[in-house]
């Protein structure tokens, strides 16, 4: 029985034809009563995980989040489906709080959110034992981690639902992917006899591209934006509030909607941006990490790096805010050499003790070894988060331009002992000079004429040999050291180099790229006149709400509309994303959209 129910639900009020991987065995469990701990990748769908059984069960789905903007979205986007869903916060008045608690024990609603210092208060609880209550969700349950990035003390105190309301059904979520962080969630919720569903990490509709390049990111960047995501939005993060201020106005200048986003900006500004990249089409934020924590726009459809993140996890968590509606999209980073010189002295120079220092140069380490790799990266990524991918994904730009190497051990074991004959101070170009054997008063100076090492590595150019330096760097078998002005010193990794127990294989430095082809299924989006239409359509129908355009539909919905054209109500129905709530509410006004373009290109609508 309640199989049938929670497919018609899924369709009728979701507009969604299938589960996503787990949801409906997620959703089964909790219909029938279990707890259960989520662990999903953004976008993997976990919201459908709690409110499809608050729907089904019997009385109201209490929903604890700590963000504030979340919460508030998420019940915009449930109203539109005609969900009777409810937020309490701080940022309301006392009356409109007033009115959501009447209608939470009058029991009208089917969803409330609210925030973990507000349900713990007694005032709410006790209000919550006078309300049939449906299920009990924990969203971002990494939260309650003490070790974790986000650590929420309120959260520790969530255990009293457990005490408090012991039959009903718990289900906390979390995107975090640890196996100790898991266990910590389980431990504290009292989740240990919950069923756990741990899905993959993987996002296959995300693809990866990185390149290390010394100059001219910026311009790579306004290439790669016009080529493959006119018109679309996006996020840029850069390193320095200057860098955000500069590449934003350049941007601009060069034609394009971009806003910069940091800390540095008054409350107001930042506001305002996050507000436009959420409400307009077609924003590119251009942001330090501080930009994206709480924003769960669908159709962000790519994100830019223009320097290297600290660690893969801020990689993996920056790079996950693009594509959450399972469209193609992109992550894209340039990045230099000296961003890791400058992020492994931020971590030399900060006062953590020596055992955090260590973790964070192993972070950084895996970072560059991640950036260096020449085979596919989504394999690297999921393993380095634990999971396997058995054949490279054929969607990463290893995979579908595989990088010639050539082999550079004995390049290699030439730089390193020119780096270690001239006494480890000297920085890269001096190196260079000498391996070239260069005529220089500074090297005869030094005495360095006279080393074996002198004049070996005239088979390379100057160029290649720094790409060669350059990865010996990125790779950890050479080390700046910023005491010592820059100066190359040897890492323990090079003994075995050095002495011929390990190959080393580079990317030959390609040339600057053949063009790169626009993503897979971007056919019927940007440029497609009835996509632009229909867009339009949707910009007017969202601001007359006052909601983000995403929130009418979703840009998949608009794309199959436009590929599929349909001419009745019934035809409508059966898109991606139509349930009948938003189906009544605006299927005539696209359908009027498609009519006119239809016979503005003289095709007669019933003739077919
Ligand atoms: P998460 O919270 O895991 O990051 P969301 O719950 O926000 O993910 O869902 C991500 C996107 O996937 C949303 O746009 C949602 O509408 C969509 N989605 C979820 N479940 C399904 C489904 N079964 N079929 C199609 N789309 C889905
Ligand atoms: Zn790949």
């Amino acid at each position: 029985m309640t199989e049938i129910r929670t497919q018609d639900l899924l369709r009728a009020v979701f507009g969604h034809a299938g589960f996503r991987p787990h949801q409906e065995e997620i959703v089964s469990h909790l219909v029938n009563g279990g707890d259960a701990l989520v662990i999903m990748p953004t976008g993997g769908g976990k919201s459908l995980c709690y409110q499809l059984p608050s729907l089904v069960r019997d009385g109201v789905g209490i929903v604890v989040s700590p963000l504030i903007a979340l919460m508030h979205d998420q019940v915009v986007a449930l109203k539109q489906l005609g969900v009777r869903a409810e937020v309490l916060n701080s940022s309301q008045t006392a009356e409109e709080a007033r009115r959501v608690e009447n209608s939470l024990t009058a029991g009208e609603l089917d969803l409330l959110y609210v925030a973990p210092e507000r349900l713990l208060t007694e005032r709410f609880l006790t209000l919550l034992d006078r309300t049939k209550i449906a299920l009990f969700a924990i969203d971002e349950a990494h939260c309650v981690s003490q070790w974790g990035h986000d650590f929420r003390p309120e959260y520790v105190q969530l255990s009293i639902l457990h005490e408090r309301f012991p039959g009903i059904p718990r289900i906390a979520l979390t995107a975090t992917a640890d196996a100790p962080t898991r266990a910590e969630i389980a431990q504290r919720f009292h989740l240990t006899n919950a069923r756990h569903f741990v899905t993959g990490f993987d996002r296959p509709n995300i693809r990866y591209h990185v390149r290390m390049e010394a100059g001219g990111a910026r311009e790579a960047l306004l290439r790669f934006i016009r080529e493959k995501h006119p018109g679309e939005a996006g996020i840029v993060y850069c390193l320095s509030r200057k860098r955000v201020d500069e590449v934003a106005a350049w941007l601009c200048s060069q034609g394009l909607t971009a806003l910069a986003y940091h800390a540095g900006m008054e409350a107001d500004g930042r506001r305002r941006a996050q507000e436009r990249f959420l409400n307009d089409d077609g924003v590119i934020v251009v942001a330090t990490i501080a930009f994206g924590m709480g924003i769960d726009k669908p159709d962000v459809r790519f994100v830019a790096h223009l320097n290297l993140p600290k660690s893969l996890e801020a990689y993996y968590q920056e790079t996950g805010r693009a594509g959450r509606d399972g469209e193609p999209a992109d992550a894209w980073m340039r990045y230099s050499l000296s961003d890791a010189i400058q992020l492994q002295r931020m971590i030399v120079e900060s006062d953590a003790d020596e055992a955090h220092k260590r973790i964070e140069r192993q972070k950084l380490d895996a970072m560059l070894g991640y950036c260096e790799l020449t085979s596919c990266r989504r394999q690297a990524l999921l393993g380095y988060f634990g999971d396997t991918l058995p054949e490279p994904c054929g969607n990463c730009d290893n995979c579908l331009e595989p990088p010639q190497t050539w082999d550079a051990t004995t390049a290699a074991q030439k730089a390193l002992s020119c780096v270690h004959r001239t006494g480890q101070r000297f920085g890269m170009n001096y190196l260079i000079d000498v391996l070239l054997g260069k005529d220089s008063e500074r090297i005869r100076d030094f005495g360095h004429d006279t080393l074996t090492t002198f004049g070996i590595g005239q088979e390379l150019g100057a160029n290649e040999w720094r790409a060669v330096f350059r990865q010996l760097v990125a790779r950890g078998y050479l080390f700046a050291d910023h005491e010592a002005f820059g100066g190359l010193r040897l890492t323990d990794r090079c003994r075995p180099l050095l002495r011929g127990e390990e190959t080393l294989q580079l990317a030959r430095q390609a040339a600057p790229a053949k063009r790169e082809k626009k993503s897979r299924g971007g056919e019927a989006k940007s440029g497609d006149p009835l996509f632009e239409a229909l867009r339009q359509r949707r910009r007017e129908l969202a601001q007359k709400q006052g909601v983000p355009p995403y929130v009418v539909f979703h840009d998949s919905t608009l794309a199959a509309m436009a590929a599929e054209r349909p001419q009745t109500l019934h035809e409508f129905a059966g898109l991606p994303g139509v349930g009948e709530r938003k189906l009544e509410t605006y299927g005539s006004a696209f359908l009027e959209v498609i009519r006119t373009f239809n016979q503005a290109q003289g095709e007669q609508p019933w003739a077919s």
